[in-house]
């Protein structure tokens, strides 16, 4: 799916994956909030800063001035359309580039401008009179890794003399060279197999060692092996960099084994909450009841667009397919599209194009679409046990104070179990779902 559109699937795998729940890998999440996020998140909650050493001066700035870069790195700062540091930034940014050099472990979620920190604090870093490679930055995919690779090459477009290289897969260097790139940006295995076995740079001359999404790297199998590994060969004295969108416990622990005496910054995330949310449940006997639900509410709206959440990847074909031919202008987002095609279903969708998207929990969160006006939860979001997920309902429906304006949310129940479901989330959140009379169009205002 994500090499080639799907061509090798086997078609038995995708006959079955259509009828599981379909949802995103974090990495394939996190690439889609990374693309989605155009601008940087205006966060108002504050930093929790905490430090080995308390005597150790903290620094933190209100321009990118204040940061003495150089030139060449501060022209490339503001053409990119950056005035000022955002809030992580304010902190990190100083502390990362002080001296000596000090570790540091940075939580905050997507689109608070941490990579942007870090591509800072390695450019900066770089020795240019020196070719070889002093800078690790290590990311859990290839295309992730390529996104901070194209963020690190656009701040140094004036910096032509620092080097950037690749460690991902289709890349290749011959046996026996030696990398004279002052960074290498890359995935766990490649730079494992570049660094500590065929030693085509010098794991002990690095001097900034950064793990990237650091969250969803040990999510993956192997990769934190390869990460430790990799580590075990940078020097003691290398500065440590750390980021994570979550603050999980796993997380955590692995943050403060890779990076010692650290500086940890965390920003809290900003809590969706269904204060302005109306919500209501229709009672239906079966899919076509749902759909003629579908009907009454989409006839009802006249402003505003609306997301549609589906169980399966089939459910959702189904219901978009069936609304197509309808008339209606709608579009689909599920795990069946490559990321590319993701983007347009968004894009056409943003630009009010098309005012229904049917989706799954591929999106359940990082839509931040404010003509959103009603959410509609074709199924129940169930975990893995066949329970509610109050999480992800909260993703669903749930809104930031930022996008606080009213909203209303609709469950579509079809059965005894759904109307279970509905009642722990109501339960769960202490919050009326109330029913909604769908011969009566006027409740709905
Ligand atoms: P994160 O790594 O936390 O997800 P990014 O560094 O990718 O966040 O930043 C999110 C978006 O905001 C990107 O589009 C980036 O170009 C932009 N951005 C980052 N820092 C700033 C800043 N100081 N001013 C304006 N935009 C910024």
């Amino acid at each position: 799916k994500k090499e080639n559109g799907g061509v090798q699937k086997e078609e038995q795998a995708s006959e079955a994956s259509e009828e599981q729940p379909d949802y995103a890998t974090p990495a394939e999440a996190s690439l889609l909030l990374k693309m989605i996020r155009k601008t940087l998140e205006d966060s108002k909650c504050d930093l929790d800063i905490q430090r080995k050493d308390p005597t150790s001066p903290l620094y933190s700035v209100k321009s990118f001035e204040e940061l003495h870069l150089k030139p060449g790195l501060l022209k490339g700062v503001y053409s990119m359309g950056y005035n000022t540091p955002s809030k992580i930034q304010e902190s990190a940014l100083p502390n990362l580039l002080a001296d000596p050099p000090q570790n540091m472990i940075a939580q905050s979620q997507s689109g608070t401008g941490k990579t942007a920190a870090f591509v800072l604090a390695m450019l900066s870093r770089v020795d240019t009179s020196q070719n070889y490679t002093q800078v690790v930055c290590i990311s859990p995919t290839y295309e992730l890794a390529i996104q901070t690779g194209e963020i690190a090459a656009k701040m140094a477009q004036f910096c032509q003399d620092i080097k950037l290289k690749y460690a991902v897969r289709g890349e290749e260097v011959a046996r026996g060279t030696t990398i004279t790139d002052h960074i290498i940006i890359g995935t766990p295995g490649k730079i494992m197999d570049w660094g500590c076995k065929l030693k085509l740079f010098d794991l002990s001359k690095i001097r900034v060692f950064v793990l990237d999404e650091a969250d969803v790297m040990i999510n993956q199998q192997g990769h934190r092996d390869q990460c430790i590994k990799i580590h075990k060969m940078v020097p003691k004295t290398c500065q440590m960099m750390f980021f994570s969108a979550t603050y999980e416990k796993e997380v955590m622990d692995f943050a403060q084994y890779i990076v010692p005496n650290a500086l940890s910054i965390r920003l809290k995330r900003e809590q969706e909450s269904l204060d302005n949310i109306k919500q209501y449940y229709i009672k239906c006997r079966n899919q076509d009841e749902k759909y003629t639900a579908v009907q009454n509410i989409y006839g009802g709206i006249t402003i505003g667009q609306a997301i549609l959440f589906c169980h399966t990847r089939r459910t959702a074909t189904w219901l978009a397919g069936k609304m197509a031919k309808d008339g209606h202008a709608v579009g689909i987002l599920n795990g069946d599209l490559t990321v590319e095609q993701r983007l347009a279903v968004l894009d056409r969708f943003r630009s009010g194009q098309q005012r229904v998207l049917v989706t799954t929990n591929v999106l359940s969160r990082g839509i931040d679409v404010e003509a959103v006006t009603i959410v509609v939860n074709f199924d129940l979001p169930l975990d893995q046990n066949g329970q509610a997920d109050c999480e992800t309902y909260l993703h669903r429906i749930g809104r930031t104070g930022r996008f606080g304006k009213n909203g209303i949310a609709i469950n579509l129940v079809d059965s005894d179990k759904s109307m279970d479901v509905c009642r722990q989330i109501e339960q769960h959140f202490g919050r009326t779902i109330e029913f909604l009379d769908t011969d009566d169009a006027d409740q709905v205002e």
